[in-house]
């Protein structure tokens, strides 16, 4: 069961006051996707992962923690349109505004997994294209990560199956024919990964899927 309460909050941008939902807590049963997205009842819960300031339209986890990002950032053509990008789904609007904030704010950590949030939404909504572009967007970030998060197993386990969601099936099967870990789940979730990509597979598939009983 999720719980979530109604509260006032101050953004840090322009410091006018609105009311947020906040989660207060939730559950997760089950195995999740090969991308890690949650299973229920965290799944339902995105809509409170970000907030929205009604005023200013500073996106953030907490609009009332500050970053270093102006109001004419905020109030720009390139920050309202998405950069051009029309969302099927409001959600999925206001995760992307997040990965741009915090693309602004040099935190190229946190807006990949903004971007990652952005396509579940996509995903949510049915929105195939934007999915993919946005998936497409991951894959090239990934690559200015810093490099502990380049050698990461888990995220490189879990870039596997974003390449694969968009698409990138023979750069998949390229950069992970000799991927060889000491964690055994990690290196069975990677194999099964190259096996759909051989198969031009798109589809979702959850960790249990991929692991052997
Ligand atoms: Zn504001």
């Amino acid at each position: 069961m999720s719980t979530f309460r109604k509260q006032a909050c101050k953004c840090a941008i322009c410091d006018n006051e609105s009311e947020v939902t906040v989660l207060t807590s939730t559950n997760s049963f089950g195995s999740p996707d090969l991308d890690l997205r949650p299973a229920e009842m965290k799944r339902s819960t995105m809509w409170l992962w970000v907030q929205k300031c009604p005023y200013c339209g500073f996106v953030h986890s907490m609009i009332s923690s500050p970053l270093s990002v102006t109001k004419e950032f905020l109030s720009s053509e390139e920050y309202l349109s998405c950069e051009g990008i029309q969302f099927k789904r409001e959600l999925a609007d206001i995760f992307y505004k997040h990965y741009m904030v915090l693309m602004h704010c040099g935190r190229s950590y946190d807006a990949y997994s903004a971007l990652l949030h952005a396509a579940w939404a996509c995903d949510d909504a049915n929105d195939k294209e934007n999915a993919i572009l946005l998936r497409s967007k991951m894959v090239d970030l990934f690559d200015t990560l810093p490099i502990s998060w380049k050698k990461n197993i888990n995220w490189l386990a879990q870039l596997a199956d974003v390449m694969r969601r968009c698409g990138k099936f023979d750069e998949l099967i390229e950069r992970f024919a000799d991927f060889n870990s000491n964690d055994d789940i990690v290196n069975q979730v990677v194999a099964f990964q190259v096996e759909l990509a051989k198969n031009k597979d798109t589809g979702v598939y959850r960790v249990s899927d991929a692991v052997k009983k």
